[in-house]
């Protein structure tokens, strides 16, 4: 059975996905090698021939890529549907099955800090691809409340119409003072600064899913008020252990592998 593994996206030169899967692959003993290659929208019908044409064993994907790849696989899992995204594809024989990990992947992040969305009031800054894929997370987790802050509101207001627990508003409307989940989603030039948490309880814990730099002002004023905070790291990790799962089956002690890739994603080592 073929072992290419890839993850495509544009741009993709400064992805981690290689060297957190080739260090899977080492440490467990498995002969995949795992590639970070450039497909642009325009490309992506023809990038799929050539994983039917090639028969490599599957490919993770970043931006642009997630929503078109939807009606461009054959299956798709129970994540995948829900979370309304495609972010990594295995091949099984012919048929090429589309999954997501992103939602699983964070609940995992927060789990290893000794947090979860059940019965948290959780406010989510931004409303984009990622902050989406957390918002329907903390509402399939029975979050007691989700706030949803964003520049376009309509776009924050569509991340789950109809879901009585989700609430949209602009960036200007002050974070819920009873929040005990802050979640920022903006890209770092546009990320808010410490400003943000005033008001907050200094127990409400602060995650920014940026990750470069690995301490953004947020997360730097959140650490000068005591507050508990972590960067996107972790997001991308757990992400990474998900989704060499979907497409190897290996089983494998998972702390131990986050821990393995936290000092191979410091070291830049595999
Ligand atoms: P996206 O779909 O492009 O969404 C970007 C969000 O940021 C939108 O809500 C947008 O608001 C807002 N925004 C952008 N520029 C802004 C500005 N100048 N002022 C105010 N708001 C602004 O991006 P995404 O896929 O959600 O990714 C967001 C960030 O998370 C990226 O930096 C990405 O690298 C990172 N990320 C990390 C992980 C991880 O594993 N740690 C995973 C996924 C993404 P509008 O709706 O108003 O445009």
């Amino acid at each position: 059975m073929d072992k290419r593994l890839f993850v495509i996206g544009d741009p993709i030169a400064h992805s981690l996905s290689p060297l957190l899967h080739n260090t899977m692959a080492r440490l467990l003993g498995l002969p995949y090698a795992y590639a970070a290659r450039r497909v642009t929208v325009e490309a992506l019908p023809a990038w799929i021939r050539e994983v039917r044409r090639e028969g490599y064993a599957g490919f993770n994907a970043t931006m642009p890529h997630k929503l078109h790849l939807m009606p461009l696989v054959d299956d798709l899992t129970e994540q995948a549907r829900y979370f309304g995204a495609v972010n990594t594809v295995r091949r099984d024989g012919a048929r090429l099955i589309g999954h997501n990990t992103d939602g699983d992947g964070f609940a995992r992040m927060l789990a290893e800090h000794g947090w979860a969305f059940a019965g948290a009031r959780v406010t989510v800054l931004g409303a984009g691809g990622a902050a989406g894929a957390i918002v329907r997370k903390a509402v399939q987790d029975g979050a007691a409340s989700v706030t949803v802050l964003n520049r376009t509101v309509s776009k924050a207001a569509q991340l789950c119409p109809g879901e009585p627990t989700v609430h949209a508003a602009g960036l200007d409307a002050p974070v819920p003072p009873d929040t005990d989940l802050l979640i920022n989603t903006i890209p770092i030039q546009a990320a808010p600064d410490g400003s943000i948490l005033e008001g907050l309880r200094r127990d409400c814990a602060v995650v920014d899913i940026l990750y470069a730099p690995p301490k953004t002002p947020l997360l730097l004023a959140a650490e000068a008020r005591g507050m508990p905070a972590v960067n996107g790291l972790g997001m991308l990790i757990h992400q990474a252990i998900l989704a060499f799962r979907f497409f190897t089956g290996a089983e494998a002690d998972d702390a131990a592998l986050a821990r393995a890739l936290y000092r191979a994603a410091e070291t830049g080592a595999d």
